[in-house]
């Protein structure tokens, strides 16, 4: 209760006892106008004697009434104190709660990251307990499905090179990446790459990392292969250059075999001059292979030329060569002139090297769906089935003293498959021995032709 209101309801019960006790002077004393004014005086005494009362008592309420506000602003201002600390828990809390949400979108991003990496990745404790394995892994390693957290790696796999490199990353010995063959039998390789892991929460182990390198690997066999068999190939000749010119320059050589050797020395320099231009243009057409200059052109064209720049040499072999009429409603293709009469150059060349004295070469060109199909066919030796598949390698020849003989690089149709490709389409061979060859060409037709033609049809 405020001090005032508390001091005001004293004065007025004071007031009130006063009231009464002037009521009762009348009785006391005479009556008369001396009476009503000493009435009045000794009530306004009363009223004074009242206040001053009045405070007398209520200071001793008052005082309490302050303390008791004293104790109830201490109190609220100890709340507030109390508020601060509940705030700033909260506040903690709060920062704790988004620090582990954030930790675990983290994992859960990373472990998401890791599950769709083409690479195969492996953790594992330092008692070789899984305690991460990717699909790629699973995939690689040849398992159903990825090991969980806590399997025993070896319980489900037999890997010794993956096995021995995690040993050795877990007892401290860095370790090289590594190839080896996949645990499967599917004649892939794997890369590994394992790495000792010691995170500053104390966790150690060592991951690895997997990686089918198959198809990489295989590329860098055939460059070694390549090269092996390019200076094998210029070995050969370079080896009869030289022993020849030896014997030319001996001073005791007569005339007819100087003749002879340079003949030879001569012979032998024309076929490193083949080669080298060979793997110069197979190099040429590799390296533009996506940017070979092509334009809108009719297939009869370049067929027609090849043919005819062989024709005296299928004449003096005895060989009929045919080139059947091109229609001339095929459709243009979008191609190079120089590099498609190289392509049938090398194939009616061929066709007649490998084909006897009477035999038959016979070229046609006809529109199979989409694609002009160009066919050379010949009845002449074949080639065995075993050959077949290889027979566009480079380098790679069914009888290779004979292919020497006959001034053959063995890299004819190498160069034929590749300018084939650049071109959008694709070679076949179809052969038996002792029956003649088929190489079919497919080049597709110009796109807008193809178009043109569907809507006509
Ligand atoms: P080469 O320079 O030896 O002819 P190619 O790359 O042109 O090299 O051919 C590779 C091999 O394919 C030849 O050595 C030959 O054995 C075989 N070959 C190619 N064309 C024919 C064919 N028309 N008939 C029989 N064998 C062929």
């Amino acid at each position: 209760m405020p001090r005032s209101s508390f001091r005001l309801r004293a004065w007025l019960a004071l007031l009130l006892l006063c009231a009464a006790g002037a009521a009762a002077w009348p009785l006391v004393s005479g009556a008369g106008d001396l009476r009503l004014l000493a009435g009045l005086v000794f009530a306004g005494l009363l009223a004074l004697a009242a206040w001053a009362g009045s405070i007398a008592l209520a200071r001793p309420v008052e005082e309490l009434a302050e303390h008791a506000r004293a104790v109830v602003r201490s109190q609220v201002r100890s709340g507030g104190e109390i508020a601060e600390i509940e705030r700033a828990l909260e506040l903690a809390t709060e920062q704790a709660r988004l620090e582990t949400e954030r930790a675990a979108n983290t994992r859960l991003h990373t472990a998401s990251l890791l599950s769709g990496m083409a690479e195969g990745v492996v953790a594992v404790d330092l008692q070789e307990r899984v305690l991460f394995m990717n699909r790629s892994a699973a995939n690689l390693l040849g398992l159903d499905a990825e090991l969980p957290e806590g399997a025993r790696l070896w319980e489900s796999l037999r890997f010794p090179a993956l096995e021995r490199a995690l040993r050795g990353s877990i007892d401290g010995i860095p370790q090289e990446p590594l190839d080896a063959p996949s645990p499967q039998p599917d004649g892939r390789t794997l890369s590994i790459s394992v790495h000792a892991v010691r995170s500053q929460h104390g966790f150690q182990g060592a991951v690895a990392l997997l990686l089918d390198v198959t198809a990489v690997r295989k590329v860098e066999q055939m460059r070694i292969d390549f090269v092996a068999n390019v200076s094998h190939e210029l070995r050969t000749p370079l080896a009869a250059v030289l022993g020849a010119l030896e014997t030319v320059a001996d001073a005791q050589t007569d005339a007819a075999t100087t003749t002879r050797f340079l003949e030879i020395a001569q012979r032998n320099a024309s076929r490193l001059q083949a080669i080298v231009s060979d793997l110069l243009e197979l190099s040429s057409i590799e390296s533009q292979a996506s940017r070979m200059p092509l334009e809108p052109m009719g297939i009869g064209s370049p067929l027609r030329s090849a043919a005819a720049a062989l024709a005296g040499a299928a004449e003096s072999k005895g060989v009929a060569l045919v080139v059947e009429p091109v229609p001339a409603d095929l459709p243009p293709i979008s191609g190079n002139h120089g590099r498609l009469e190289r392509v049938f150059t090398n194939l009616i060349e061929n066709a007649i090297k490998y084909t006897q004295k009477g035999g038959h070469v016979r070229a046609r060109a006809r529109l199979a769906g989409r694609a002009l199909e160009v066919e050379i066919e010949d009845d002449g030796i074949g080639i065995p089935a075993a050959h077949l598949p290889r027979v566009f390698e480079r380098f790679y020849r069914v009888d290779r003293s004979r292919s020497r003989e006959m001034g053959g690089t063995g890299l004819g149709l190498a160069i034929v498959k590749h300018v084939v490709r650049a071109h959008g389409g694709n070679v076949e061979v179809e052969s038996e021995e002792g029956r003649g060859a088929l190489f079919r060409v497919r080049l597709p037709v110009l796109a807008g032709e193809a178009a043109a033609r569907r809507s006509a049809g």
